[in-house]
């Protein structure tokens, strides 16, 4: 067949340019844009559906070809044309393109087979508009361009060659090419309008893609890259779908470990309930063994077509670990790592609580170190703790495991045992004075400390603050009958309690109501039988409860620094009444004028200024004042009572250690002290009129003979005891066989001159 076309080609020459022409229009093809909204199987299916319209038409266009006339034969020749399409396009060899290109060919066929039998009705027509659209299946341009192709050439070729057979009007039988190119420019239309349409919904489909693909990403972001362990398991089943990667690194099984395990492989046999009450946590097992506290959060939602849950594992091992330890932190003693008074309180009440149930007992030990505060004054902070940490230790190694110890601040401890009555805690506390006495060594020293116990016992309803207060009253009481003792709760020593604390309000404004009198006791020079000088004592007239002696209330005023305002007034006192009797008696010898001073009045940063400004005022000479420290005093508070001492002395004040004998000081640490005078102390005076306290005095005296120091034996209160003290070389005397303490008014008596009460007495059974 020559066809226009190619003959016009043909025209302009040379094989050249048919070849050129072939590359030109493949070009062409493969330039316009494919349909890539289709993959194989899509492409398949709707290709069967073509081949299978292609089908049908051969049946259908044979009968329409008999109904129109044309003979059975004739019909089932040409449609027989339309079958061979049809089987060559089902042939699975080929690629898309050309198989399309043959069903569409086949199309076209059969709607010019139509027209032919319709003798070229427009109606028939119609038919290629549908074939047309029904190739926009391909969602390719080639079968378009196939339709095109095959409208123009049909219907200008047949139209010139048998008009009828494609036209039934007048124009277009007269110039088939001119409608054909009509037809053809309508096809064109319908191709480019189904084109579009495609394009149009691929190009929605591609958006929707791109919203997939972003989300995907998204997801991916969230699950795999997310810094927490996650994965996604089937609600029915419990299988791992998915899992991160932080998940593999953080559990250590590998991806294809996790996605053949069930979620409940994690957990650790029976450990489904919660971990920890302060976080929720769930445990987890990881490949190794570990176990970690985490926290779970899952969300549902579809998984590749599957209800799902995704989970996070938060892992709160360390936060957890953290906490507790914040926890211990806040309940426990940095220093000793006994548990604090917050803890005490409640385990106590809870014990209580349990105990009230059970109608057990249980008891309160209140424990406190004596004098704690003289080792860390002595030896600083550091000792102070150390020794504080050694306690704790010895506390825990006489307990039970199921007691609680606990440092209550300070130098306070308490323990709390359960089940026991008084006397098992009596036996307890024993032990515990007994730990605490052992020797230490602190500063490269042996040393000892001791502790009193305040036992409280927990029968009957009673809430934790009264049996705390309780085993503490306890304490003091032991502390104020000795020290280093164990007292257990009596209802009396509350109301001793009370009375004290009545008592130091009332100490308190004792010095400006004017309570405080001074009696004063002489001390007389055993060689010259003459007053050497008087003593000081101060007595507390209390309107309510009547004279009151130093011992009842020195303790107080030292503890709550009363001390320091009474001291100051005693020695204003006493210096202003050796004053008056300088200006009022007619004396040979002044007597000089001794006054206690506390080792707290010593710590006083202005001690020394304000005894020399009170000596000034007096106008008494400093040598004429003798301040006595206690023996107990100078071993607790050496470094500042020694300076503060030696300053005074450098002004002439004199200083004599009081109660000598009842401290513990060594011979070498005597000698380093600035002394005037020794005092010994009253006890060992009975003792002289037996051979053993005979001797132990003549030891103590003959220790103080070798300090060079006139010595003073205090608590002479016979005769006989006199003449054993004479005996004894010792330079002066005190006691009530001389004079008791009296009033200034007595004293002024006696310095006028009558002589000494019982000095008159002569030795007379010296040894
Ligand atoms: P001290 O300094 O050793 O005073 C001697 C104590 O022994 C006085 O007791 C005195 O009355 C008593 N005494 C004297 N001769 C005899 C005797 O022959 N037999 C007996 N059994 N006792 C005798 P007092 O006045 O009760 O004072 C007790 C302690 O109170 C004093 O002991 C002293 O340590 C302290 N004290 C007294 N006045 C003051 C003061 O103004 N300041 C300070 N810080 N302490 C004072
Ligand atoms: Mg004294
Ligand atoms: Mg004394």
């Amino acid at each position: 067949v020559v066809t226009p076309f190619r003959n016009g080609v043909r025209g302009v020459g040379v094989g050249q340019h048919r070849r050129s022409l072939r590359t030109a229009l493949l070009r062409l093809i493969s330039a316009l844009p494919e349909g890539r909204g289709l993959d194989e199987e899509m492409w398949r299916s709707r290709h069967r559906v073509v081949v299978g319209i292609l089908c049908a038409h051969v049946p259908a266009l044979a009968l329409f070809g008999i109904l129109r006339g044309f003979g059975v034969g004739h019909s089932i020749l040409e449609t027989a044309a339309v079958g061979a399409f049809a089987v060559v396009a089902a042939q699975p060899r080929g690629g898309r393109r050309l198989r399309s290109v043959v069903a569409s060919t086949g199309l076209m066929a059969c709607s010019a087979l139509l027209v032919h039998m319709w003798s070229g009705a427009i109606e028939a027509h119609f038919h290629f508009f549908v074939m047309v659209a029904l190739l926009s299946v391909y969602q390719d341009w080639v079968p378009f361009l196939i339709a095109l192709g095959f409208v123009v050439v049909h219907h200008g070729l047949v139209g010139a060659l048998q008009p009828t057979a494609v036209y039934d009007h007048a124009d277009a039988v007269q110039n088939p090419w001119i409608w054909a190119l009509i037809h053809g420019g309508f096809v064109l239309g319908a191709a480019a309008a189904n084109t579009y349409g495609w394009l149009a919904s691929e190009q929605d489909h591609r958006r929707v893609a791109d919203v997939m693909r972003r989300s995907e990403n998204t997801f991916r972001a969230l699950f795999e890259d997310n810094p927490q362990a996650m994965w996604v398991v089937d609600v029915d089943t419990d299988a791992v779908l998915a899992v991160n990667q932080t998940a593999i690194t953080a559990y250590g099984y590998s991806e294809e470990e996790f996605l053949a395990m069930r979620v409940g492989d994690l957990y650790p046999e029976g450990s489904i309930a919660e971990a920890d009450a302060v976080a929720p946590a769930r445990l987890h097992r990881t490949r190794s063994g570990r176990v970690i506290k985490v926290t779970e959060h899952a969300q549902r939602l579809a998984f590749n077509g599957r209800d799902a849950w995704v989970v996070v594992a938060i892992d709160m091992t360390e936060r957890i670990a953290l906490e507790e330890e914040l926890r211990h932190q806040a309940f426990h003693d940095a220093l000793t790592g006994l548990g604090n008074r917050a803890l005490f309180r409640d385990r106590l009440e809870h014990a209580l609580a349990r105990q009230h149930r059970a109608r057990a007992s249980l008891a309160v030990l209140s424990i406190d170190l004596d004098d704690f505060k003289a080792v860390n004054d002595a030896h600083g902070h550091v000792t102070g703790d150390e020794l504080l940490v050694e306690i704790g230790k010895r506390l825990l190694a006489v307990s039970r495991p199921d007691d609680t110890v606990a440092r209550m601040g300070g130098d306070e401890f308490a323990i709390l045992l359960e089940g026991v009555d008084a006397t098992d805690a009596r036996a307890v506390a024993q032990r515990i004075m007994t730990a605490v006495r052992q020797p230490l060594v602190i500063d490269d020293v042996d040393a000892a400390v001791s502790a009193s116990v305040g036992i409280a016992v927990a029968h009957g309803q009673v809430d934790a603050t009264t049996l705390l207060q309780r085993a503490d009253i306890a304490m003091y009481e032991a502390k104020g009958a000795g020290k280093g003792r164990a007292d257990v709760f009596r209802s009396g020593m509350q109301s001793r309690l009370l009375q004290r604390s009545e008592m130091a309000a009332e100490l308190r404004v004792a010095v400006e109501r004017g309570e405080l009198v001074l009696e004063y006791q002489p001390i007389i020079d055993l060689n010259a039988d003459a007053v050497e000088g008087v003593e000081a004592l101060v007595r507390w007239q209390n309107p309510k409860r009547g004279l009151i002696v130093p011992t009842d209330f020195i303790p107080l005023a030292e503890e709550t620094g009363m001390i320091v305002d009474i001291g100051l007034w005693v020695l204003t006192e006493a210096l202003r009444q050796v004053r008056e009797w300088d200006d009022t008696i007619a004396m040979e010898r002044h007597p000089g004028i001794s006054v206690n001073v506390s080792p707290r009045q010593l710590r006083e940063p202005d001690f020394v200024a304000s005894v020399l400004r009170v000596l000034e005022e007096a106008r008494v000479h400093p040598t004429r004042l003798t301040l006595e420290v206690t023996e107990g005093a100078m071993v607790e508070d050496m470094g500042q009572a020694r300076g503060c001492l030696a300053q005074l002395r450098e002004a002439g004040v004199r200083i004599a250690i009081d109660d000598f004998g009842t401290g513990y000081s060594s011979i070498g640490y005597l000698r380093s002290l600035p002394l005037d005078e020794i005092k010994i102390d009253r006890m060992f005076v009975p003792g002289l009129t037996q051979a053993e306290g005979r001797d132990l005095v003549l030891a103590l005296v003959r220790l103080v003979d070798t300090l060079g120091v006139p010595t003073v034996v205090e608590g002479i209160e016979t005769a006989t005891e006199l003449d054993y003290v004479r005996a004894l070389g010792v330079d002066m005397g005190q006691g009530y066989h001389f004079s008791r303490p009296v009033s200034a008014d007595e004293v002024g008596r006696l310095l006028s001159g009558t002589g000494l009460p019982g000095a008159a007495a002569q030795p007379n059974v010296v040894g």
